[in-house]
């Protein structure tokens, strides 16, 4: 790339819009309302860890964003794009937005390998040859490319959920988010994703991750958002909320997880 391109490319960084916009979302499931006026904002590059009780609407806000499900107030931007039915604006936001479940979600009839091409040659109509390539290279940064021909029945369930970010990150995603990715494993195999996921931060991704491996939080997070019953309750940065929490909602809930 030439220098002058390289110029135009940061001047226009600077006024990026944010990541992404979260503006009095609200969301019910019939007469439940599970998302309660949520407004966040997310920078580009930015790691944002979301904690918070069982029920309270993290995984719900994380789908939102990436469209899984859909919200029925407030606004939701991804990198400046408002969220709507419009098909041509979901494919662009499921591109630009990588996402790891909890429970790996890998197709079991594919091998490893053909879990990370089949989006980039079906959806990005990358070459069969450069997509292999692509994949190779995610595999070895997760640290199993010898795990490539085999299908994810064989694997240990670390290396299934390592596999599961390589396949999201074949898509070239800016942002990526993760919900739960390490509350299904075997305590011997959460380092080794948690090793994954603080490598990927260091690259400049932009993350939101819930979870609730504190270490990981102080370690990466730039801010962490509490939530409860559908609410933001508190954020801030890692040392702030758990040194010292404002809330009585956010005390209850660490002194259950610490
Ligand atoms: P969290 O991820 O914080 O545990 P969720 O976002 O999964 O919370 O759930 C928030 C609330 O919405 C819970 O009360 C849950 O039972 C409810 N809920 C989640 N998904 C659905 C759904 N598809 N239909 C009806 N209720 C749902
Ligand atoms: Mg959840």
């Amino acid at each position: 790339m030439s220098a002058a391109i390289e110029t135009v490319a940061s001047a226009a960084r600077t006024d990026a819009p944010p990541a992404i916009t979260l503006d009095r979302v609200n969301k019910w499931f019939g007469a439940l309302h599970v998302l309660r006026d949520i407004s966040m904002e997310v920078a580009l590059g930015e790691r944002v860890v979301v904690c918070g009780p069982s029920g309270s609407g993290k995984s719900t806000m994380i789908r939102c964003i990436n469209r899984l499900e859909t919200h029925q107030d407030g606004r939701i931007l991804v990198d400046g794009k408002e969220l709507t039915d419009d098909v041509r604006s979901l494919d662009a936001i499921r591109r630009e937005v990588g996402m790891v479940f909890q429970s790996f979600n890998l197709f079991p009839h594919l091998t490893v390998l053909e879990n990370c091409t089949l989006a980039p040659i079906w959806v990005r109509r990358m070459p069969k040859k450069d997509a292999e390539a692509l994949a190779m290279e995610y595999l070895t940064k997760v640290k199993i490319p010898e795990q490539a021909k085999k299908y994810p029945g064989q694997l240990s369930g670390g290396q299934q959920q390592r596999v599961a970010i390589a396949r999201a990150l074949c898509m070239k995603p800016k942002i990526m988010l993760f919900d739960e990715p390490t509350s299904a494993l075997d305590p011997e195999m959460i380092k080794e994703v948690l090793d994954t996921m603080v490598a990927l931060a260091d690259t400049g991704m932009t993350m939101i991750c819930v979870t609730h491996e504190m270490g990981f939080a102080r370690q990466v997070a730039d801010r962490v958002v509490f939530m409860d019953r559908g609410e933001i309750v508190e954020s801030g940065p890692p040392d702030t909320m758990f040194n010292s929490p404002q809330t009585d909602r956010l005390k209850l809930f660490l002194s259950q997880i610490l």
